[in-house]
């Protein structure tokens, strides 16, 4: 584990004065800690740092800037490698992973979240005071991470996006100032940090606001893949009538013939409604009359859980893996678009895709914001994820997820979720991450912010000249 490194790793050689100045470990790449501390939680990310620092908190985050400042190098920024941009190549890299503080005020209902936080602490501490954050689908990626795109959960519908429940960012700027950014306190900092990514600077802490939910009604109906066309037609229709509580998407999921998958589901594809409703139980039971009195699915796990358990719900995988996820925001869910997607999801046509999954947004994420996230006015979002099991393959998934959006061009709004894109499409697509006019002001943050782009390993935003 990161949290047992010595401190005195690098305490000869070349990075020694970097180390002096630290509480923190440096890892050089000759240090035996270096090839595990690099990697990141996709698989599929190789990445080589110049040097690796993992600080003990913003005071070690503040002298590792000047340093890499003063040595002419680049800073990255990890802290679970769920989400990378570009590979934190010949550049520090910082691993957040000792700055692990959580404080709930309950009176309050706010959390205070350091950088290396997974959604699963938060959650767990959060629950214990009857209280919610807005995590997504899975506890194991990184709050601050996952916050700085936006943020797009099970309570998303009701609550809006974790970017629109910030408090405060605790922010590092690649002058080596520790800044506070809220409102009232470098609000322009702020407005970019909140769906901007970390191009502006490096956040060691954030104050978010909680909700007071503790149970809710959700889970998942499995229906037969070969009804897809109509349960998604279904799900068209129910959309219009759902209440904010009710978050939900479909999926078509490809389970992989491994021994890891229940026999029941291994090597088997289904469509898949799923959703989470936060209101009183019982409306969120009677919500689902509408699939059970329709056709009754192969499996329904629908029930009253505690929102501890969320997770359950999409049971994303936790353990490492090579994937690439794309997506794209949908204008509509028309015939046609049913069609390709169902055919691009079927392994019998060849579909490398693990699933496809298309989900309801809307509702309180459509509030105006002082933000950069500004995709507010898309409803459907669909994210294609391949499993990776050579670089051809990553090659010929990338050509997959251009050929899909290709054939979906009519029904596609032409903006992207920043949170659901990766390594180049990241860097390509990122004008489509924002509005023009929100793009535009992030590019002149940066100048003012980070000119030289010192932490542009993070959302590809160049500073304006
Ligand atoms: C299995 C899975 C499930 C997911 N579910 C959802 C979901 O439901 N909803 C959703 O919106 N997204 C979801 N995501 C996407 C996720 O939010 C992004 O990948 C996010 O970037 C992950 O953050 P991380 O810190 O865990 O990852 P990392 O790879 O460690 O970080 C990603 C990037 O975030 C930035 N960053 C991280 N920490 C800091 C910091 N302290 N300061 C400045 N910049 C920082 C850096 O630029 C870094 O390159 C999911 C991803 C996966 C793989």
């Amino acid at each position: 584990m990161l949290q047992t490194l010595p401190k005195t790793l690098s305490s000869t050689g070349p990075w020694s004065p970097l180390q002096s100045r630290l509480q923190g470990a440096v890892i050089a790449p000759e240090d035996p800690q270096y090839d595990q501390a690099r990697r990141a939680w996709n698989l599929s990310v190789e990445q080589r740092p110049a040097v690796i620092v993992v600080p003990k908190g913003s005071a070690d985050v503040v002298k590792a800037v000047r340093f890499a400042r003063g040595e002419s190098l680049g800073v990255a920024v990890q802290a679970t490698g769920h989400g990378n941009v570009r590979p934190a190549n010949g550049c520090l890299l910082i691993l957040t992973a000792d700055m692990q503080g959580v404080t709930i005020d309950a009176v309050a209902q706010t959390a205070r979240v350091e950088a290396g936080v997974k959604w699963g602490v938060v959650l767990e501490k959060a629950q214990a005071a009857g209280l919610a954050p807005l995590l997504g689908s899975s506890p194991d990626v990184g709050a601050v991470g996952y916050t700085l795109g936006g943020g797009m959960g099970w309570l998303a519908r009701k609550y809006g996006l974790s970017a629109d429940s910030v408090n405060y960012f605790e922010v590092v700027t690649a002058d080596g100032q520790l800044l506070r950014a809220s409102q009232t306190e470098n609000s322009d900092l702020f407005w970019g940090l909140r769906g901007g990514g970390g191009s502006l600077g490096i956040v060691t802490g954030m104050e978010i606001k909680l909700y007071p939910v503790t149970t809710v009604y959700g889970g998942n109906l499995f229906y037969p893949i070969e009804q897809a066309r109509e349960v998604i037609a279904h799900y068209r229709e129910w959309l219009p009538t759902v209440p904010d509580e009710l978050t939900s998407s479909f999926a078509l999921m490809n389970f992989p013939p491994i021994p890891d998958v229940p026999g029941f589901l291994r090597g088997r594809s289904f469509v898949i409604v799923r959703g989470c409703y936060s209101g009183p139980v019982a409306q969120g039971e009677a919500l689902l009359d509408y699939w059970r009195t329709w056709r009754t699915p192969l499996i329904d796990d629908f029930k009253t859980m505690p929102f501890s358990q969320v997770a359950l719900i999409s049971n994303d995988p936790v353990e490492p893996m090579a994937a690439l996820t794309s997506t794209a925001w949908l204008r509509e869910l028309s015939d046609e678009a049913i069609e390709i997607m169902v055919n691009s999801s079927n392994p019998a046509l060849g579909s490398p895709l693990a699933f496809l999954e298309v989900r309801h947004a809307g509702g309180a994420i459509t509030q105006p914001q002082a933000s950069a996230y500004s995709n507010r006015e898309g409803v459907l979002n669909m994210q294609m994820v391949g499993a990776i099991f050579s670089p051809e393959g990553q090659t010929a998934l990338t050509t997959f997820y251009a050929q899909v959006k290709q054939a979906l061009q009519p029904y596609l709004t032409g903006k992207v979720y920043m949170n659901f894109l990766e390594g180049e499409e990241s860097r390509a697509q990122v004008k489509h991450g924002f509005s023009a006019e929100a793009y535009q002001h992030l590019t002149q943050l940066k100048a003012k912010y980070d000119p030289e782009n010192v932490f542009g390993y993070a959302f590809n935003i160049t500073p304006a000249r």
